[in-house]
């Protein structure tokens, strides 16, 4: 897509402290630029902007358009993330920007990922939050930890590098929410100072990548994941947000049970949540308690240890029992978490039983 990107245009989101040349991009002849901050490695000519449409080639240079410009922002339990075996009960600083490189047709933030973050929507967020003060927001709110969220942070970059350095120096851990459509350069570059990698794995299959998120493929997906485990240790929990007709078939729900225990380990927690009818899936009903129940059979079946209910009210969907002794460890309800069982090292209290709980 080219835009007439202006002089003007340049110079107020400059003025922001909005625009920083981009990292990840590839100079090629005639001024276009390769991005490689996500999968979709865009090739933007001069005048252009990437499908995110946070990154604008302007005579030559590519530019992130979205340093320090924050839409939303929020003190929340990051069980709200959902992430339920890092830090339990702990509280971090949410914060999220413009843009998506994704289009999901029930997108529930679509106002924020669709925003065109490049021509006017930022005059409707937050600018000029550097890594400092993001970083004194989230220590006036008593946060332990800060989470990208709310949009897609795979598209923020330089942002979220600068914050992440910024936060592991001021002992603060660091959370990516995320469809896992950053690159492996990407990963790599973020790897040092990311804690906590929170993955959507949608489907197995790429038919509902294709039509409904306009990606070509879940592969890359998985394969960053792994390398966010394997090579970063980051702490990993995955979620697929079960939609009737689209990912809910026992087939693609094993198979996607299955490849989390394999790849990324039996420990990994895996979020089963409830679908609610929106935007273009309107006419697709709320996921059946009883498929999600029959979900979290499936999890435990294929070895998961840790396989959690959400978007639905539950008895204990939400809790987390050792799975030697069957003792509670964690008690949670809405947001309100309850540590009951777990001893100093984050493991059982009876037996001693690593629950792949870091606290
Ligand atoms: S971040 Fe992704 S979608 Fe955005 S310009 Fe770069 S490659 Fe394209
Ligand atoms: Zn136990």
């Amino acid at each position: 897509m080219t835009i007439e990107i202006s002089n003007a245009m340049v110079e107020r989101l400059r003025s922001a402290g909005a625009l920083r040349e981009a990292l990840l991009a590839e100079q090629l002849p005639c001024g276009e630029v390769r991005c490689h901050i996500c999968q979709r490695e865009c090739l933007i000519p001069q005048g252009g902007v990437g499908y995110c449409h946070t990154k604008i080639n302007y005579e030559g240079t590519l530019y992130c358009t979205i340093y320090g410009v924050i839409s939303s922002a929020a003190a929340d339990p990051i069980e709200k993330k959902p992430v339920f075996h890092y830090k339990p009960g702990s509280m971090c600083y949410s914060v999220g920007t413009l843009g998506c490189n994704f289009r999901c047709v029930f997108c529930q933030n679509w106002e924020i990922a669709y925003a065109d973050a490049v021509e006017s929507e930022a005059g409707t967020c937050r600018t000029g939050v550097t890594p400092d003060r993001l970083v004194a927001q989230a220590k006036a709110q008593d946060c332990e930890g800060v989470a990208w969220t709310y949009n897609e942070p795979g598209i923020w970059l330089n942002y979220t590098l600068d914050g992440a350095k910024l936060c592991k120096s001021e002992g603060l851990y660091t959370v990516y929410v995320t469809n896992g459509y950053a690159t492996p350069a990407h990963l790599d570059a973020i790897g040092p100072y990311l804690d906590v990698y929170r993955v959507d794995i949608k489907s197995m299959e790429d038919r509902f990548y294709r039509e409904l998120a306009a990606v070509p493929s879940v592969q890359g997906i998985l394969d960053v994941a792994v390398r966010a485990k394997a090579k970063w240790n980051m702490h990993v929990e995955c979620v697929t947000n079960v939609i009737p007709g689209w990912n809910d078939s026992e087939d693609n729900l094993r198979k996607t049970a299955t490849w989390i225990s394999e790849n990324l380990g039996p420990e990994t927690p895996w979020h089963v949540t409830r679908f609610f009818p929106y935007a273009k899936l309107s006419n697709v009903p709320p996921t059946p308690p009883e498929t999600l129940y029959a979900a979290h059979e499936i999890g435990k079946d294929c070895g998961l240890k840790f396989v959690y209910i959400g978007n639905m009210a539950t008895e204990t969907g939400e809790n987390t029992y050792c799975p030697k002794c069957g003792s509670l460890a964690v008690k949670r309800s809405r947001y309100t978490t309850r540590t009951v069982g777990l001893n100093d090292h984050g493991r059982c209290a009876v037996d001693d039983e690593d629950l792949g709980i870091r606290i």
